[in-house]
């Protein structure tokens, strides 16, 4: 637990929300309470990833923009930890908070489509599935992540790297326009001319800045793609070689190469049970016959295991998922220049020597459109970093977590090439150093400059944290260019 926890843990117990405050406090809102004693408390608090076990004192599914003004009020007021949650797949667990207050955007799904201008106002509530298959029923789309589940309100505060990448570039590079209430509870629209500053930061500073409740975001035509999951056998050459035709691909081609351990799954024939696999999810967005060239090459890497690359409407790259799926899982997120045999053999060998459940290594070749756009552009400062890795462990209860932190750490230790760099979207509760490594040199103190004018206190602290800086934003911004 950091610092900043333990001093909100103890404000907390000085101030706790009593019956008196809960009243003044619900005859204000028209969302929903949710605490301790009521029914469904258990469900509300659980987040997507397991081995968060906290237990909030107060829950509010907002219901608008006013409503979340009073909850961080109240928060703010009373000294209390703010969790904020969009989707609740924070991989660091910070959309819950033990004894503190959730503001759960669950409920505030409005979306509006203009399709003749090609943008959507769109609730962070919604998640990247529901947006793509909302906006796909016109033939249109937005680029979130790889999981439909994914809250569009956290994916696109940390830049968002998914199945457009190449071709539309990162989430934050549709972003039109925001609606964010900042820490005194005010309601700002951000854009380029409307509090510039505001809307650099939250375009890949994370939810250091306000809560954000809705996104003007640019709809590009993506209707039929060619795409799915490829599954080939994994070895040192075939690795090397996936990388290579991923960077030689066309740009309306992104990849995302999940190398592991054959997983006893249903559409896997039992031979290849243990087995090391590429698992690829691919996607082509443009033309179909196109499409089909640009992943022969794919296919043609080894004798493929699984291959349900087809063409779809763009939406189906999102299937169903598991309502009640709470993986427990370590990981290390980074970027890397290249990824030859000699780094095929040691993702391998890395492989083969864990035993947990599932342990992986995922490739995500960038460039592209995202490459296209300068670094200071937006908070997002890793533009030109060709490879994206994040390797990752499932682990059994907390006795076996040690063991399979040991292994990643290693891990990524073993295939660092350079200062590493991180996506504030993967990271852990990994400390401040790695903050500052999703946002090198001058973006952190611009975003720190940025952070002391619109949240001077840091009530907004449970995230990736960047500390209020007293610089002010002018100077930082003047030291970036
Ligand atoms: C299974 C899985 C797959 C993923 N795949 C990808 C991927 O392909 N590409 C990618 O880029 N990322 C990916 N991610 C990372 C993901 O983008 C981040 O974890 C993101 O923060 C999750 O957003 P959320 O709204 O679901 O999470 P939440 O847990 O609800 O929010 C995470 C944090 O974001 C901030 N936040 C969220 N919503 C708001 C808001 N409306 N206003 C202010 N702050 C807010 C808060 O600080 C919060 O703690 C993946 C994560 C998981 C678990």
């Amino acid at each position: 637990m950091t610092d900043d926890r333990q001093d909100t843990k103890r404000l907390s117990q000085i101030k706790p929300l009593d019956e008196a405050v809960i009243r003044a406090f619900s005859s204000k809102v028209r969302g929903q309470l949710i605490r301790p004693q009521d029914d469904g408390y258990d469900e509300a608090r659980t987040v997507f990833y397991g081995g968060f076990d906290c237990h909030p004192a107060l829950i509010v599914r907002v219901a608008d923009p006013n409503d979340v003004s009073h909850v961080i009020t109240l928060a703010r007021d009373r000294g209390l930890e703010l969790a904020i949650r969009s989707g609740g797949h924070s991989v660091a667990g910070h959309s819950t908070t033990e004894g503190g207050i959730v503001l759960d955007l669950s409920e505030m799904k409005h979306l509006e489509i203009d399709t003749e201008g090609r943008t959507a106002w769109a609730e962070t509530g919604l998640t990247a599935g529901e947006y793509t298959a909302a906006v796909g029923a016109h033939g249109l789309a937005t680029g979130f992540g790889d999981t439909g589940s994914v809250g569009i309100g956290g994916v696109t505060l940390g830049g968002g790297v998914g199945y457009l990448v190449r071709k539309h570039g990162l989430t934050i590079d549709d972003v039109l326009a925001a609606e964010i209430v900042t820490a005194d509870g005010e309601l700002l629209r951000v854009d380029a001319e409307s509090h510039p500053d505001l809307f650099w930061a939250i375009r890949g500073g994370g939810g250091n800045f306000g809560v954000v409740t809705r996104y003007h975001y640019r709809l590009h035509e993506v209707s039929t793609i060619v795409g799915g999951m490829l599954v080939i056998p994994a070895t040192p050459e075939v690795i090397a070689s996936f990388i290579a035709e991923a960077e030689a691909a066309p740009e309306e081609l992104s990849t995302i190469a999940n190398v592991m351990v054959a997983p006893p799954m249903p559409f896997l024939p039992a031979e290849a049970h243990g087995q090391l696999i590429i698992m690829a999810m691919l996607v082509y967005a443009g033309e179909v016959g196109e499409g089909e060239r640009a992943i022969a090459p794919f296919r043609a890497l080894a004798e493929p295991i699984a291959d349900m690359v087809r063409p779809m409407p763009y939406p189906e790259i999102y299937p169903p998922e598991e309502g009640d799926y709470h993986p427990t899982a370590v990981g290390r997120t980074m970027f890397v220049d290249k990824i030859d045999r000699d780094v095929g053999e040691m993702i391998v060998e890395y492989l083969l020597a864990s035993d947990a459940v599932m342990r992986v290594a995922q490739l995500r070749v960038l460039g592209g459109a995202m490459a296209r756009v300068p670094a200071e552009a937006t908070a997002f400062a890793h533009r030109s970093s060709p490879i994206m890795v994040n390797v990752a462990a499932f682990y059994e209860g907390p006795e076996d977590l040690a063991r399979r932190e040991a292994w990643v750490t290693d891990f990524a230790a073993a295939l660092r090439q350079r200062e590493d760099g991180a996506y504030v979207g993967f990271l852990g509760e990994e400390g401040e150093g790695r903050v500052r490594e999703a946002y090198p040199g001058a973006t952190w103190e611009r975003l720190a400059g940025i952070k002391g004018r619109y949240d001077p206190t840091n009530v907004f602290r449970l995230n990736q944290n960047i500390r209020p800086s007293a610089q002010s934003e002018s100077d930082a911004a003047s030291a970036i260019r």
